[in-house]
């Protein structure tokens, strides 16, 4: 299903099977959870024991749409879609097809991005695997995401919040939503989050960020374009984010020794897709 961050494999968040299937698909490790999408904000009752005053505000102010909460999990949602964690990550997206799928259902749906583990998620329906387009019953193909990135996943179990995965919904909005900071450092404890994996979000293709490419190197730049194989990016971190993996997933078709990626710049805005690029990057 199309959702607004990117595409997801949608299954019963309730059926146990499906669950560990969608697990099997995207080979996926067991021990990395998964996102559960609800429609109608009554569902948060469905899957998690409470919805504290905070986590309350911040779904008031941020849904639908690229915040994900993780709360304390109700025992009858399956352990297989926490990966056997006491939580659960909760998000009602603003996709229209999402939104209708899920109210379809009745229940609420378990989405990971459309990709196998550790790639490049798909933002169009073009990009979606072949093995994976091939193991599920059918695509809903709502067009480009508009966001582009994975949500924004937020601990709201602790005091103050803390970001697990930087996306969508920025640490100012939703510190100015709260009037209040959030814990600075991510946890070390890479377990807690799949999106915290060092490698992640990455294309075949070997990828490295740069001050600046050498007028023969292929990949993303601010600046204009020295040969064809570069893309000139736009230097808004909103506009960057929704183009990014279509990008990526254009030079890796290419099947180029690497990419290059020149640095965006080192600011607040930019968290999230400095986030990925780090993650897509290839060690040093
Ligand atoms: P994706 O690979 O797009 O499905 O991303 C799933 C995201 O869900 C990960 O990056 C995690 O941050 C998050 N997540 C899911 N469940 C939990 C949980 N119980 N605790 C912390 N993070 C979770
Ligand atoms: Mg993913």
């Amino acid at each position: 299903m199309p959702t607004e961050t990117v595409y997801g494999i949608a299954v019963d968040a309730m059926n146990a099977d499906a669950v560990r299937r969608l697990f099997s698909l995207k080979g996926r490790p067991a021990d990395n959870p998964l996102i559960v999408h609800i429609s109608d904000p009554w569902q948060i009752a469905q899957v998690a024991l409470e919805l504290t005053p905070i986590a309350a505000r911040l779904a008031e102010r941020f849904w639908p749409g690229p915040l994900t909460l993780v709360l304390r999990k109700r025992p009858e949602l399956p352990s297989e879609v926490t990966g056997g964690l006491n939580t659960v990550a909760v998000r009602r997206p603003r996709h229209p097809v999402a939104l209708s799928l899920i109210g379809l259902l009745g229940r609420p749906v378990a989405a990971p991005s459309a990709n196998r583990f550790m790639r490049l998620s798909a933002t169009r329906v073009e990009h979606i695997d072949p093995n994976v387009a091939a193991g599920v019953d059918m695509i809903l193909d709502g067009g480009p995401c508009a966001v582009g990135l994975e949500s924004t996943v937020l601990d709201v179990t602790e005091d103050p919040p803390r970001i697990l995965r930087p996306g969508g919904i920025t640490r100012g909005d939703i510190q100015a939503a709260l009037g209040g900071p959030l814990s600075a450092k991510p946890r070390s404890n890479g377990r807690r989050s799949p999106g915290m994996y060092p490698r992640h979000y990455a294309p075949e293709t070997p990828l490295h960020v740069v001050d600046c490419l050498q007028p023969g190197q292929r990949g993303l730049v601010f600046v204009s374009p020295a040969n064809p194989g570069q893309i000139k990016m736009p230097l808004d971190p909103v506009a960057y984010a929704s183009s990014l993996y279509d990008a990526l997933h254009k030079l890796d078709g290419l099947r180029l020794d690497a990419i290059y990626v020149q640095k965006p710049p080192d600011s607040q805005d930019w968290e999230a897709v400095i986030d990925r690029l780090s993650k897509a990057a290839d060690g040093a």
